[in-house]
């Protein structure tokens, strides 16, 4: 740990957050050398600067106001964009004496995640007011530096974390799947024997700025792995693959929806131009005669807590899967009540729960976390509904191959 990281440690202990803003002590990763770098260097005055250099940061253009005042640009990667999640990080330098202002604009859509910040300087100091059409923010920030972001960053270096944890807590292999456009692996992490004849297989990370979602499923396949460990999953019957990071690229170069394709990928199943996509669905039809998929989930964040499922479409193991896992457990979880919304199949939008119910006639739930809710109590419901997930699954399979 280098001297610098040990400050930003220290000074983020030492904020408590303020004006709607949050902290997270978590310093930003420099992108690996191997991969392309964000072109946009930033912009600067003798008083203070923006800079949109690290693993994670939005692809905003900036622009000088005066020498106490920046704007950034957010805007999608593709247009239109399906869904207002305008992603913004970057990283300031104000100069001693006075705060350094920066407006945040929304091309075309609404503010939707509040600044977390941590940085040098005065917390008290911190301030930050949304625009009253939604277009944007402005952000007062104390002398000092740091770093802005729409929810905390977690990128590649937690992703290799997981991979380390989810490999011994489950005694499982990683698996590289293929590249993304940019070369990066999309690699999984396999837990179970591999004829199996049951395949649960997780997803995460589709849409980038998504990390409560990616809260939920790190507890819930850490959760998987140690149920598999201790033969309380029988290794035999049930085989997972567990992809947390479908879209390294869109993660690492701060996208808010696709991936380096310009392409929404939880609208590419189906028809799997994109790599990423691509290389799940190639594993998945590699697999030996006698194993098939029997559940999907794939986890990303709305504005509440809440389970995209099947609703008359589904098979009868589907309704009673859902029935034994989910039904009734909606005020269950402390911190977590959760919504059901049953989404009938529209065959042509190309998300992955429909292309998986589509195609295998399995139950395939998007678990969306809130966008807000408290993370400890999504570690929580994660790890119970996880717990419960393979009993569910036992009841709605009776009679099934690998009973
Ligand atoms: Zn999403």
């Amino acid at each position: 740990m280098g001297r610098r990281t040990r400050l930003w440690n220290m000074f983020a202990a030492l904020v408590a957050g303020g004006a709607g803003a949050a902290v997270f002590a978590q310093a930003p990763d420099s992108p690996p050398a191997r991969f392309s770098k964000p072109a946009l260097t930033g912009c600067h005055t003798v008083q203070g600067s923006v800079h949109f250099d690290f693993e994670g940061a939005s692809r905003s253009t900036c622009y000088v106001e005066d020498e106490r005042t920046i704007s950034i640009m957010v805007v999608p990667e593709h247009l239109p964009p399906i869904n207002p999640s305008p992603w913004y990080a970057f990283r300031y330098k104000a100069a001693e004496g006075a705060k350094l202002t920066v407006n945040v604009r929304y091309l075309g859509v609404r503010h939707r995640y509040a600044p977390k910040w941590y940085g040098r300087g005065d917390p008290a100091s911190l301030s930050v007011a949304v625009a009253k059409d939604g277009g944007g923010i402005a952000i007062t920030l104390p002398p000092g530096e740091g770093v802005v972001s729409g929810q905390p960053l977690v990128t590649s270096a937690h992703y290799a974390k997981l991979q380390e944890q989810l490999l011994q807590a489950g005694n499982g292999s990683t698996t590289l799947l293929g590249h993304s456009h940019d070369g990066r692996p999309v690699e999984a992490v396999h837990l179970g024997n591999a004829d199996a004849p049951r395949l649960v297989i997780l997803l995460g990370r589709q849409h980038p700025p998504e990390v409560t979602g990616a809260t939920a499923m790190d507890a819930f396949s850490l959760t998987i792995a140690k149920l598999v460990r201790s033969g309380a999953i029988d290794r035999n019957r049930y085989q997972f693959l567990i992809v947390p990071l479908l879209n390294p690229d869109g993660v690492a170069r701060g996208h808010w929806r696709a991936n380096l394709g310009g392409v929404d990928l939880n609208r590419d199943w189906g028809a799997f131009t994109q790599p990423e996509t691509r290389a799940v669905v190639d594993w998945i039809r590699r697999r030996p005669a006698g194993v098939r998929p029997v559940l999907m989930l794939d986890f990303h964040s709305t504005n509440r807590n809440l389970f995209y499922v099947q609703g008359d479409e589904a098979s009868p193991q589907g309704k009673t899967f859902l029935e034994a896992w989910l039904n009734g457990k909606e005020t269950a979880f402390n911190g977590y009540p959760f919504e059901i919304e049953p989404r009938d199949a529209n065959p042509g939008s190309g998300t992955t729960k429909n292309w998986f119910h589509a195609t295998y006639g399995i139950p395939a739930f998007t678990y969306e976390a809130g966008d807000n809710t408290d993370p400890a109590a999504i570690r929580n419901a994660a790890e119970a509904l996880a717990t419960t997930m393979i009993p569910a699954l036992d009841s709605s399979l009776r009679g099934a191959p690998g009973q």
